[in-house]
């Protein structure tokens, strides 16, 4: 299943399969569009803000409308959207989109992604 997704920095569409290569190479802003309601957000707290405003009780991911069967299934998953991997020379590192922190193993991003972007301002 081909998913297209928007970049959450330039609100451009994007399939599921090239996004990595383009959120990677779209600059990093300090207001980004939220994927969802299109309003802009501040860098790093568009996480927070589609948990705020889009989550509720929806068991669909608010990005990629992938479906889930329990409400609670959905921030994990969520989370992930924000963490991308780059191999690099059978390398791979995960980036926090929100900040640009880089991380070596997928748990650590997803950690940090969960303890600084997760919260209220
Ligand atoms: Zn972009
Ligand atoms: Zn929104
Ligand atoms: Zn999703
Ligand atoms: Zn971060």
């Amino acid at each position: 299943m081909v998913y297209t997704m928007l970049c959450y920095r330039c609100g451009v569409e994007i399939r599921d399969e090239e996004y990595v290569d383009h959120v990677v190479r779209c600059p990093l802003v300090t207001e980004v569009l939220c994927p969802v309601c299109r309003k802009r957000v501040p860098m790093g707290t568009v996480l927070t803000h589609i948990i705020e405003y889009h989550l509720g009780l929806t068991t669909t991911c608010p990005l990629c409308r992938k479906r889930f069967r329990k409400t609670r299934e959905v921030l994990p998953h969520l989370r992930e959207h924000f963490v991308l991997e780059q191999r690099e020379g059978g390398v791979s590192k995960y980036i926090c989109t929100l900040c640009g922190r880089v991380f070596t193993t997928k748990r650590a991003a997803l950690v940090h992604v969960l303890k600084f972007h997760e919260k209220e301002e």
